[in-house]
């Protein structure tokens, strides 16, 4: 695949509105998930890449897209959300093949891309300072300027919807930005690099530079002419994103991982929360951060909800992403092993379903079976570590001190859930459970690109998605002006 009905040549970086080959002429194999094939050769962009891109960037950030009013930055990000729409087809094809997910949630993943440059494009020019009541004599207010140029670095599980809320909302604010896509999973994100050309998008506003982390994502968060760090991924990967750019002493956003409960109670509506208890686990084969790998059930509906979910587990079916099963194939070799070494260690516990891999599902691809395990004790390391994989626990709890205890004993606070009908509850739990964001009756409400999202903990700080991002994509400047 050298060409797509797009255009993009995935062999090549996005650098000062040019696509060029990385300067050092090297390539990686991009897998196919579903097969284990060789989907086409991505460019392995390095250090040089990097410096080049930042200072296209910088460039930009100070010539033709510095200048625009915030309207003006608004409409050509609106024009982006309408040929995302435009290309939906092809859009959900590459990044279902790509990542290896089921086409239906690649389509899905499209239009979360579409409404984020939407949402971001009309957010754009409401982004206000303050006036601030002061001495006699001063008129004091605030300005909310952008960081300058920005370094985004995406992982591989939900490449569309990570680089709209972030790098949408980098580029309402007026940063020029630098985006260093997975190596695992870069197809989309070249994509959209091309789709912002089309669009009208200043050459330099945004740079694309695929190539392996340690190499230019390490080069990215590391470069002193970055003004802002935005990374999603892995907390180890996270602790030194933060630390390179602490040399530089830049913010950084990190968005990690998760353990996320879904607490549910003897009073819950338990045919309303089934779909969420399962789907929330297994969606894109559990590989999301997101993803509710716990269920806290209450004794009195414990039986129920197992015997509920069980079945359901027993109905899924995995298979290649263009098939579009329930569930597709792990990203890699890599992380079918991590899976399947976490589920050798469940050796001692309770499995109570597992899903099934289609007879016709090809052998090279990385296919896991969805398993879910009864009876769990909270310490257990499958009921601790995240797995990223589509494997779920079941977790009994007395009341309701006690389920909060479960909920936050992780070094995770990413997402949680209370079903329950007792509204007194709903409001206590929401305060008391550490977490970003807390859903009662539901999991991830349809996962809104207007809600702000992140976490405490091991789970990372900042905030993206809403209008909250724009705020950490500026910062804010004081003006106190002494006229008598
Ligand atoms: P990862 O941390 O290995 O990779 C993420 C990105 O960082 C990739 O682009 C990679 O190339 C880059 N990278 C790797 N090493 C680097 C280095 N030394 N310096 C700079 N960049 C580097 O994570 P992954 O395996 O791709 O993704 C899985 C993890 O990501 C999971 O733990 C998951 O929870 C987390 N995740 C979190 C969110 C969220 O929004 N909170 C979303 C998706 C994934």
């Amino acid at each position: 695949m050298s060409v797509t009905p797009l255009g993009i040549r995935p062999d090549q970086c996005l650098i000062n509105g040019l696509w060029q080959p990385p300067l050092s002429g090297a390539r990686l194999a991009l897998i196919d998930p579903s097969s284990g094939e060789t989907l086409c050769e991505i460019a392995r962009g390095g250090q040089a890449d990097i410096d080049a891109a930042v200072v296209a960037a910088a460039a930009a950030r100070n010539g033709d897209w510095g200048r625009l009013s915030a309207a003006e930055r608004g409409r050509i990000l609106h024009r982006m959300g309408t040929l995302v729409l435009d290309n939906i087809d092809e859009l959900a094809r590459l990044e279902a093949m790509d990542v290896g997910k089921p086409l239906r949630q690649a389509r899905a993943d499209v239009t979360a891309l579409a409404r984020y440059l939407e949402f971001y494009g009309g957010a754009a020019d409401k982004v206000h300072g303050t006036t601030i009541p002061y001495l006699d004599g001063y008129t004091v207010y605030t300005l909310r300027e952008p960081h300058g140029v920005t370094g985004h670095i995406v992982p591989w599980n939900y490449p569309m919807q990570i680089i709209g809320r972030s790098v949408g909302a980098a580029l309402a604010m007026g940063n020029a930005a630098v985006l260093k896509p997975a190596e695992e999973a870069c197809l989309t994100a070249l994509a959209f690099g091309e789709i912002a050309q089309r669009a009208g998008l200043p050459a330099g506003a945004l740079n694309v530079v695929p190539g392996i982390g340690a190499e230019a994502g390490a080069a990215l968060s590391a470069h002193p002419g970055v003004q802002h760090v935005s990374f999603t991924g892995s907390v180890g990967v996270g602790r030194l994103v933060q630390g390179a750019a602490a040399a530089n002493v830049v913010p950084v956003t990190l968005e990690l991982g998760g353990k996320s409960p879904q607490i549910v109670f003897d009073d819950a509506d338990i045919d309303d929360a089934l779909p969420f208890l399962v789907g929330a686990g297994i969606q894109n084969a559990g590989q999301t951060c997101s993803a509710s790998s716990r269920i806290l059930a209450q004794r009195g509906v414990y039986d129920q909800v197992v015997a509920r979910m069980s079945a359901a587990y027993g109905a899924l079916r995995v298979g290649p992403a263009l098939a579009d099963l329930d569930v597709g194939p792990l990203i890699s070799d890599r992380q079918q092993k991590i899976v399947t070494g976490f589920l050798a260690q469940g050796s001692d516990l309770t499995t109570a379903a597992t899903g099934q891999i289609a007879d016709d599902a090809p052998s090279g691809g990385s296919y896991v079976a969805p398993q879910l395990f009864a009876d769990v004790p909270p310490d257990h390391v499958l009921a601790q570590d995240e797995i990223f994989g589509p494997v779920q626990v079941i977790i009994p709890f007395d009341d309701e001190d006690e389920a909060l205890a479960i909920a936050n004993g992780t070094d995770y606070g990413l997402v949680a859930s209370v079903w329950s009908r007792d509204g007194a509850r709903q409001m206590r739990l929401a305060r008391a459970i550490r977490s970003g964001q807390v859903f009662i009756n539901n999991y991830g409400a349809g996962g809104g690109v207007e809600l702000p999202f992140g976490g405490t903990g091991l789970s990372g700080h900042g905030r993206e998605k809403g209008f909250e991002a724009l705020y950490g994509f500026s910062t804010l400047k004081t003006v106190a002006a002494r006229h008598g």
